[in-house]
């Protein structure tokens, strides 16, 4: 259950102030009986004026001295959690800085921000958002306790200050600590939410010695590492500046090679263990680069993955592959399903159902020629939405495939409620057949497991006949590679078909 977090500083003050008001009534119409307490002859009235007007003085003082002090402390706390705040960040920050300098130590100063927690918000509304941002702060300061200070900065964003630090490995050390915290499932009331964090850190005095240069630069930081990888963690480095220059220039370069169309797709075959045959094909967007070779998606999806830039390159995906089956729907050739990658962002923004029925409207072709490949970190953002999401593209006749399986949470509880028609085994688990003992185990698990759940099973990445033997004999259902075939242009590709 989620625990209640104090904020009864505000119910302090109205009792206070409720309080003063009593005094004053009292000092007003029970006057004599509380002045004879303290002046014995009240006909003496020099000396009850004086008692009266002392009395407001210290009463008024009083109240306004505890009524100003009780609101600059709520002003340092977060509503949500009852951690000091922004505002309390930066002061002590300063101060923390200042005592580093004399002690000759190092300061780590860790931003973690929640990533895509406005999927919660939105399914569950604020309240509830804000009890599980509430027990997520407790937690941090809960775990992060001596040499530690916790704040809640803003609503999914908070900061871990670790100080009397000596060496570099201590700050790996806590931010190994905070990445474990996340990436898994946290309770709230009934329900359990997939949370990840991505945390940029700087260090005191080696990124800056003024508050203002490390607060700019843990900003960088975290900003570097969401692109890079979510849930992932980066220290910062000069570099980083660089590269962010660079990210801006090639999301430039998209928006102008959206513009102009000059992204192609390729497909590579996938086929049949058994009898060879293509089974389907994954699409692959290729973007030339004026040189002859290709810009790799690695370097472009993950900044179009940021910038949002990777919807339109999506609807450009999918357009494109519908009206390819098209294409040979027409000219009597008989496709294959083709698997359309997912980026976890158009899993998320808009309405992709919506998007996929105009599509196929406007191609008219059958949705039983189309596959998606889906991440598990994408269908974890938000486990009940994906699941409804997922429902649905079964019963349009869309088949899913979990992509790089291995690599992300593998938990094997969603394995089972999320209805997957295929399970991709990652190619780094591939590429370690024969040569590491651990990696076949890894294989022959992860193939026995999908078959248990009655799903097939496609190796990607088979590079010679050692790994395609291997995963014949293990029983695995398809495989794709560049021993069976490297992605194709459409018109290399059209002849396997026929
Ligand atoms: P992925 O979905 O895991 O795609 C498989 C990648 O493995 C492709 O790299 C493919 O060319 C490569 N590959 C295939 N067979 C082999 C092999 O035998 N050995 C090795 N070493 N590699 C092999 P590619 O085309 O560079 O794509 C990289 C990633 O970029 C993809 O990984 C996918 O995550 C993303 N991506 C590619 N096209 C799209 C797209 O249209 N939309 C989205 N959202 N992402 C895409
Ligand atoms: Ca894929
Ligand atoms: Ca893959």
């Amino acid at each position: 259950m989620f625990r209640k977090i104090k904020t009864n500083k505000i119910d302090f003050i109205i009792v206070f102030f409720f309080i003063y008001i009593v005094l004053n009534i009292l000092l007003i119409f029970n006057f004599d009986w509380l002045a004879s307490i303290f002046i014995k002859d009240l006909g003496n009235l020099n000396q009850v004026k004086k008692f009266k007007n002392i009395g407001y003085i210290l009463f008024s003082a009083l109240f306004f001295f505890i009524f100003t002090y009780q609101a600059l402390k709520i002003q340092s706390y977060s509503k949500i959690s009852g951690l000091p705040n922004k505002r309390a960040f930066k002061r002590v920050l300063k101060e923390e800085i200042n005592s580093a300098e004399k002690a000759g130590l190092k300061l780590a100063l860790y931003f973690v921000n929640l990533d895509n927690f406005k999927s919660i918000n939105d399914a569950y509304g604020y309240i509830y958002g804000d009890r599980l941002l509430g027990k997520v702060g407790m937690t941090l300061k809960e775990i992060f306790k001596e040499n530690y200070k916790v704040f809640h900065i803003s609503a999914d964003e908070y900061v871990v200050l670790k100080n009397n630090v000596e060496f570099i490995s201590e700050v790996v050390w806590t931010a190994e600590s905070l990445k474990n915290l996340f990436n898994k499932f946290w309770q709230a009331g009934d329900n359990w939410h997939f949370l990840n964090a991505t945390t940029g850190i700087v260090v005191y005095p080696d990124d800056g010695q003024k508050p203002d240069v490390l607060i700019r630069k843990v900003h960088t930081a975290t900003h570097f590492a969401k692109t890079r990888k979510k849930g992932s963690y980066e220290l910062y480095q000069n570099s980083m500046n660089e590269e962010m220059e660079e990210n801006k220039r090639i999301e430039a370069q998209i928006k102008v090679a959206l513009e102009k169309k000059q992204f192609l797709i390729f497909y590579q075959p996938q086929i049949d263990i058994c009898d060879n045959s293509i089974i389907g094909a994954e699409a692959l967007i290729r973007w030339p680069n004026g040189k002859g070779g290709f810009t790799p998606p690695s370097k472009f999806i993950p900044i179009a993955e940021m910038s949002g830039l990777i919807n339109p390159i999506g609807d450009f995906v999918f357009e494109s592959v519908c009206m390819t089956i098209k294409e040979w729907l027409d000219s009597g050739i008989k496709p294959v399903r083709i698997s359309v990658n997912l980026s976890p962002r158009q899993f998320r923004d808009g309405d992709l159902l919506e998007d996929i029925k105009e599509v196929l409207k406007k191609t008219n072709i059958s949705s039983q020629w189309l596959a998606l490949e889906i991440t598990e970190g994408a269908l974890m953002e938000d486990t009940d939405c994906s699941i409804t999401l997922l429902d649905n593209l079964k019963k349009m006749g869309i088949k899913v495939y979990l992509d790089d399986f291995g690599t992300g949470y593998s938990s094997l509880y969603y394995l089972k409620r999320f209805p997957i028609d295929v399970l991709k085994i990652d190619k780094s688990f591939i590429q370690g057949i024969n040569t590491d003992p651990r990696e076949d185990a890894i294989v022959k698990t992860i193939i026995a497991l999908g078959h248990d759940l009655g799903i097939k099973v496609e190796a990607e990445g088979v590079e010679n006949e050692e790994q395609l033997k291997y995963l014949k004999d293990n029983g695995c259902d398809y495989v794709q590679g560049f021993l069976i075939s490297k992605p194709l242009p459409k018109e290399k590709f059209e002849k396997l078909l026929f």
